[in-house]
């Protein structure tokens, strides 16, 4: 079983998984073959080499699903249905840390290896955001968790290991510390000037013109203090805290403003690496009343995080948000 390990001097938590590092690979380096479909468990007709399904959700017209989840083969966290709690390590002072205590699903996005988000109709992506708030919905309803976390690795340099289209989702026991900073940015706003940063934020991006896309309901941004080039900002244009509680219109133009972001990095870089991470008001922080207004973050892997971002926590681009923004329209123009 996975632990959570706690630095008490970065503050920062490690999920320690060494059983994990045996698991299958099909993009370990960017050289390697990848997996053809007969081999992948994630492609349709392969069910019997995941996990039983805990969702399926098909398009009108399909015979089979459309998207499936199911628990991950090597979950980095797994809670029992009768544990409560995690269990505390016996860590060495002044270490702390507790069992791996929480859920990792996988959802598998396309029953076609080959999809990509830039490619599915609109009809897919706003299923896809309909599994999404479906899962954190229900995890919500089970109590034991405080926050969860959706994201999508694609390509190597993405972290990803599978190169099907799929996403993950995370449910932890505690807030993880970019999510309490967050917090403490949007109540900082609310208690000191009554307002909400990111509708704040979003409206001088306009303002600026760096919109990649925009709907009227999901605008899609290259915000002004952008932390990486052509970094992307998706958020609802209505203040709201959970993606768990939209309609479906707003299911569906999030689905839009995803394509739109994938196509875009598609017209102006072609087969890149990028990842895509949903923030949502962790449970918690709904619980105890705290602002927030939910987003995706979507930024391709064009550099790692380098010494100096790492020390720092500051980091450095290249590219002036203003002239991403143009380059991404420009790509979503070309499709
Ligand atoms: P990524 O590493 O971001 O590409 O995510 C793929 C995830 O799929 C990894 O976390 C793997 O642990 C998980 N995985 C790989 N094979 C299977 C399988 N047969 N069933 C369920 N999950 C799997
Ligand atoms: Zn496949």
């Amino acid at each position: 079983m996975s632990q959570l390990r706690q630095d008490p001097v970065t503050g920062i938590v490690t999920v320690l998984e060494p059983e994990r590092a045996g698991r299958p690979r099909d993009h370990a380096h960017l050289a390697e073959q990848l997996t053809e479909p007969a081999d992948c468990p994630f492609c349709a007709g392969h069910e019997d080499r995941t996990p039983p399904s805990r969702l399926e959700l098909a398009l009108p017209g399909e015979s089979s699903w459309t998207i499936r989840v199911f628990e991950n083969l090597y979950p980095a966290l797994t809670a029992g249905p009768g544990q409560e709690w995690p269990r505390d390590l016996d860590a060495p002072w002044p270490y702390t840390g507790t069992s791996g205590f929480g859920v990792h699903e996988v959802i598998v996005e396309s029953p076609r290896h080959d999809d990509t988000l830039a490619s599915y109709s609109l009809e897919h992506a706003a299923l896809l955001v309909e599994a999404w708030a479906q899962r954190i919905y229900e995890w919500r309803l089970d109590g034991r968790f405080a926050s969860a976390l959706v994201f999508r690795n694609v390509g190597a340099a993405a972290g990803a290991s599978m190169s099907h289209p799929h996403s993950q989702l995370i449910v932890l026991p505690r807030v993880p510390e970019a999510l309490v900073k967050e917090l403490g940015n949007f109540s900082q706003g609310a208690i000191a000037e009554r307002r909400c940063i990111l509708c704040d934020a979003m409206k001088a991006d306009d303002d600026g013109g760096r919109v990649v896309f925009d709907d009227g309901t999901t605008t899609v941004q290259a915000p002004w203090a952008s932390p990486s080039s052509y970094f992307m900002r998706v958020a609802p244009r209505r203040c709201s805290d959970s993606i768990a509680d939209t309609s479906p219109h707003e299911r569906a133009s999030l689905g839009a403003a995803l394509i739109a972001a994938a196509r875009a990095m598609w017209g102006a870089f072609g087969d890149i690496s990028y990842n895509l991470v949903l923030h949502d008001a962790p449970y918690s922080a709904r619980h105890a009343g705290l602002p927030f207004h939910w987003h995706v973050e979507v930024f391709p892997r064009m550099s790692g995080l380098a010494g100096f971002e790492w020390g720092s926590g500051v980091y450095t681009n290249v590219v002036d948000p203003d002239v991403a923004a143009g380059a991404l329209r420009d790509g979503l123009a070309l499709e």
